[in-house]
């Protein structure tokens, strides 16, 4: 078996055993998700139906290639309307975390995640904001905040 192919059954396994992923196989496919979809309505490439069709035929590395899993906006609009209660928006993290695992998450959110770690928000507070912040009588922050422990192991027996 070939590296892209074992990567992409371990990945399908994966996705299914997740909490979402156990409630797929309830999904009939009747676009309700996709037709109450903001994202969709813009974009029509980006169709939750066709995303949970594509993980039920095992073919997320599809998905990952196309970045089309990077427009959903988590307004959970979805799994509010699907009459299967199937969790399409935590379907497509699990998929964006999978991608992002494999180093195959775009460049704007790389660097969103890096000022997260560096700076515990995904930009950094300058001067020019604590300013802005005290002229409206809020408290000046740290330009940095650690957030460390709480991704490592360190958060564990706090
Ligand atoms: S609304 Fe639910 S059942 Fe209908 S296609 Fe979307 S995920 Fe499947
Ligand atoms: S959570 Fe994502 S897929 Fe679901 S309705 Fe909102 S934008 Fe669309």
């Amino acid at each position: 078996m070939s590296e892209s192919s074992e990567f992409a059954e371990d990945l399908h396994r994966k996705i299914l055993e997740t909490e979402a992923g156990r409630d797929l196989p309830r999904c009939f496919a009747c676009g309700t998700c996709s037709s109450g979809c903001p994202v969709h309505e813009q974009r029509p490439e980006f169709d939750p139906r066709k995303i949970i069709r594509s993980v039920l035929m095992g073919l997320e590395s599809e998905l990952f290639d196309s970045g089309v899993i990077w427009l959903c906006s988590t307004c959970y609009t979805c799994l509010e309307r699907c009459p299967q209660e199937v969790g399409c928006a935590q379907i497509i993290t699990e998929l964006r975390n999978a991608a992002a695992a494999d180093g195959r998450a775009p460049e704007a959110f790389r660097m969103q995640m890096e000022a997260l770690r560096q700076f515990g928000r995904v930009y950094e507070i300058e001067d020019f904001d604590n300013r802005r912040r005290q002229k409206m009588g809020l408290a000046v922050l740290d330009s940095h905040a650690n957030i460390e422990p709480l991704l490592t192991d360190e958060r564990e027996g706090e």
